[in-house]
């Protein structure tokens, strides 16, 4: 008959912080030049896309848009006229 009992108690979490932060510093250093290239092209590629992506009022930059910079007020009694 076979005994199951095992008398090393296996630990599954057994890893520190730290271990691993140097796991995925050591999975970043085994990266080719061409991968690390490729991840950094594709979060340039992104953020570009947000700063190209124009405002609901047209401007590319929406921190030149004055409607996005100082929306109106929408119950404003400005508009209403008084005879
Ligand atoms: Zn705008």
């Amino acid at each position: 008959m076979e005994d199951s009992s095992n008398p090393t108690p296996v630990s599954s979490s057994g890893r520190s912080l730290a271990d691993l932060i140097k796991e995925s510093r050591a999975r970043v250093a085994a990266m080719t030049t061409e991968e690390l290239r490729a991840m950094w092209q594709a979060q340039r590629e992104s953020f570009a896309r947000a700063m190209s992506t124009p405002c609901e009022h047209g401007l590319l930059d929406f921190e030149q848009c004055d409607e996005c910079r100082n929306p109106p007020a929408k119950d404003s009694p400005v508009s209403r006229e008084t005879t």
